[in-house]
Parts: structure tokens; sequence; C-alpha cells
């Protein structure tokens, strides 16, 4: 349910408004836009509420039901795109932000070259895993707490915000203390007692799309996150879904793009590496992303991709990663866009 305030409403009014949403034991969010400001009422059974128990009040000047599964990354919540801040980078703005980075951290050696070639190509934001969701137990599982703090003498050298996976609960707070953005991968999607912690930390959120999940299980998976955030702090992230064409690694879900954004106020960037399988797909898939007008790019490379522990396949070269940040820096001019 959102009740709409009248456009001149007063912040006791709203205040009023949102004190009774909690006596009745619901939660509530308000968005305070720039025609009008909407609270959101959530919880369970807010259906069996009558929509009259808002209206009455002093400042309200509609109450609707919102029919869709989801709330708080609803367009029906909040109609304005959502810019979030994360120190000087803002993503969801004019900014094309790129985040570059190899898919684990593997030495200070290979993070440190990693930090320099995706700095000077414009990124703003460098990406490496330190905890890995590994589908064999036997693959790489990441250097854990060592490589977070080899993400951590990148920042310093580099100045780069650092994003970085989190894979349970357990580990949400150690992963918070280095992360200025926290990465839930495709395979977490829905694992809701991680994302309920994720949520908790009040940090930006870099939600990847699982392999199987629709637009609508996405952003339950948003909300579960929002929940907890006065502030919406969730990046959505395109990165391929399993499809019965193996071409690829996954299927592009770029074509999403338009009824996502739809639906959603939330960014949504694209991760051209983990669909493409071989890196010389990745500039094409991030050419076209861009060209769909996301928000910026999650970016695998490599100093050796040969010798990566993992995703060495569709790992960009830094020639490679250089030419196509130069190509994508032209081509972010054609959506209105710098990086
Ligand atoms: C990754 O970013 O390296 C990763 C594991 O991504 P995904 O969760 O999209 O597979
Ligand atoms: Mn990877």
């Amino acid at each position: 349910m959102i009740i709409q305030m009248k456009k001149f409403a007063t912040e006791q009014e709203v205040l009023a408004v949102v004190k009774k949403v909690k006596d009745i034991g619901l939660g509530a969010q308000v968005d305070v836009g720039e025609e009008m400001t909407v609270v959101v009422v959530f919880g369970v059974n807010t259906g069996g509420i009558e929509t009259g128990v808002f209206q009455v009040f002093p400042g309200v000047e509609q109450v609707v039901r919102i029919e869709k599964p989801y709330k708080l990354a609803s367009r029906d919540f909040k109609v304005s795109d959502t810019i979030i801040d994360i120190g000087p980078v803002r993503i969801g703005g004019r900014e094309l932000v790129i985040m570059a980075g190899p898919c684990s951290v593997e030495s200070e050696k290979q993070i440190m070259e990693c930090a320099q070639i995706a700095k000077a190509c414009g990124a703003k934001v460098l990406r490496g895993g330190a905890f890995k969701p590994r589908t064999s137990p036997f693959s790489f599982q990441g250097l854990g707490i060592e490589g977070l703090k080899m993400l951590q003498k990148a920042k310093k050298e580099t100045g780069l915000l650092i994003v970085t996976e989190v894979v349970s609960s357990e580990t949400v707070r150690l992963v918070s203390e280095y992360a200025d953005i926290l990465q839930i991968g495709a395979r977490n999607m829905q694992n809701y007692p991680l994302l309920d912690a994720v949520g908790k930390t009040q940090k930006p959120v870099l939600l990847k799309r699982g392999f199987c999940a629709t637009l609508e299980e996405l952003l339950m998976a948003a909300d579960y996150i929002l929940q907890y955030n006065p502030k919406p702090n969730v990046i959505l992230c395109l990165r391929g879904i399993r499809t019965p064409v193996d071409a690829n690694r996954f299927t592009f879900d770029i074509c999403h793009l338009p009824k996502l954004r739809e639906l959603t106020h939330l960014p949504i960037i694209a991760d051209p590496s983990h669909p493409a399988k071989y890196s010389r797909y990745v500039p094409d898939l991030a050419y076209g992303a861009i060209a769909m007008g996301v928000d910026g790019l999650i970016v695998e490379i490599h100093p050796n991709p040969q010798n990566a522990q993992s995703d060495g396949l569709q790992s960009l070269k830094f020639g490679d990663f250089a030419t196509m940040m130069e190509a994508i820096g032209r081509l972010a001019e054609v959506r209105g866009r710098i990086v």
C-alpha cells in the first residue's frame, strides 16, 4: 500500500501518518520526491487493512494498493531514478561508472597491477573476490581476509572504491569493514538471511541477478535489503541467465533492461564478462549494454589470464581492456553519459 501525500503536506502530517502505520504494527518508508512525498506501507497482510485508515489523515492525497509483490524497489513507490552516492562516485546519474578488476584477488602484485590499469583507464571502482562462491568445492575459494587486506592496500594507493563479494552471513561484518560496495553474487540472490544481514549494514549493495531469476524475484530480493535502509542503496546487475543456448556461458539478459527500468527506480549495471565465456566477446557485450543505457559495467581483467585462479577464459588482458575503455568513452556520449 502507498500513501501519496498532498503536494504541500507538512512534515508533521507525514510523521503522523508514519506513526499510525507503525502503531498498527507495520513498516513504513518515506520517499520525499519533488512532486510529492510518498509513504510505503509494508508488512504481513497489508491487504487486510482498509485504505480509509490512512485516507482520513490531514495531508493525505490518496491511498493506493501496490499490486506488485515487490514494494520498495518499485517505481510505484519512487518515481524518480535513484542515484546512489558513494564518496566521490555517483551511480545512477549521468556518469557511466566502470568497475574493473580480477575475478579473484590472487596476490598483492596482481591486484595492484589491476588497480593501476583500471584507474589509468577511467574505472572508478576496483572489483576482486576475496571470498569466492565456487561451483566446485575443489576450486580456489579465495584468499579470505588476506585478500581483503590487499584490496584495502590497492584502494589506498589508487583511491578506487572497492566492490567485493560476501558469501555468508557470518562474514558480512568483516567484509563490510573493507568494502565500499558489498556484492551479492548470482548464486546468493535468494539467500534471504544473507540479504537481511547485508541490508542491516546499510552499505551500498551490488545485487547480481540469479541465473534463473525472474525480474520480480530480483526486485523482491532487493526489497529484502531495502527494508533496512531509509535511502535506497541497491544497484542491480544483469549478468546473464541460463537458456538452452550454450554459445556463451550465459545468455546476456540486457534485453530485459527497458522493462526493468519501467519496474524499478534502482540503478542498473551490467556484467559483460560472466555471460561472454570468451574474453574476445566481452567488448561487444559491453558496448551493447552501454548502447542500451546501463548505469555502469563490472568487468573482469587480469594481468595474465592464462594463469588466473578463476574465470581466466573471460578475463580481459590489460591492452584489450584499455582499447575497450577508449571505445566506451566515445559510446557513452551517444547516451548522454560521461565516463
Ligand atoms: C563474480 O563476480 O566473480 C561472480 C562470481 O559473479 P556471479 O555471481 O555473477 O557469477
Ligand atoms: Mn568471476
